[in-house]
């Protein structure tokens, strides 16, 4: 298996590489924003508790998450690799995934790690709020928020995976196919 954690601040490019990763490696994608906009969009009760956190900026609970991931894990037990977009994004989650993939005899293979500057991240979040309908990227506070949340809660995440030796930083401030080549090169 290969398993890959794509990694960065909200607006960085997870969401994106991850779509163009998946077509070219034929992995499964599992992006735990999108599997909590979806119980949003039905009416779940754990999408209107989530709800309740993502509309202010602030991270869903790590048990929450954990068990969406535990759940998606679970049926695609046949997949030959995944790609963790948006989880783990703080250490709680961090060492509940490296425990669930201990038990698979399948570990995190590498960190990509996306970086762009505040600046540019507050101005592509907001032109994707535009198109998008998602309300947590219309408001400028809210979008300063979630970027001060990534680094006090989700940044030393970073670390956690260097001290295993597998995070690799990529810089992610160039076009999306300047940036997809960057993460190829790396996983060839
Ligand atoms: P972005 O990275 O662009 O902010 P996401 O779609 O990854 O967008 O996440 C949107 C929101 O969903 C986050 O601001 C957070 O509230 C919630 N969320 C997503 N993933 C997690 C997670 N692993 N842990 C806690 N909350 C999460």
């Amino acid at each position: 298996m290969l398993n890959i954690i794509l990694f960065g601040p909200p607006g960085s490019g997870k969401g994106t590489q991850a779509t163009n990763l998946i077509e070219k490696y034929g992995l499964l994608h599992i992006s735990t924003g999108d599997l909590l906009r979806q119980e949003i969009k039905d009416e779940t009760p754990l999408g209107l508790e989530a709800k309740n956190f993502i509309d202010k900026g602030l991270l869903v609970p790590d048990d929450v998450v954990i068990g969406m991931i535990s759940a998606k894990l679970d049926s695609n037990s046949n997949a030959k690799g995944v790609i963790f977009d948006g989880f783990p994004r703080t250490i709680a989650q961090a060492e509940a995934l490296d425990r669930l993939l201990e038990f698979k005899k399948a570990p995190i293979n590498i960190m990509l790690a996306l970086h762009v500057n505040d600046d540019a991240l507050a101005e592509r979040l907001l032109k994707r709020g535009a198109t998008s309908g998602r309300t947590d990227d219309q408001d400028p506070a809210i979008i300063r928020r979630r970027i001060e949340v990534y680094k006090n809660e989700t940044s030393p995440v970073a670390n956690y995976y260097g001290t295993q030796g597998k995070l690799v930083n990529i810089p992610g401030e160039g076009t999306i196919e300047d940036t997809f080549a960057l993460l190829v090169k790396e996983l060839e």
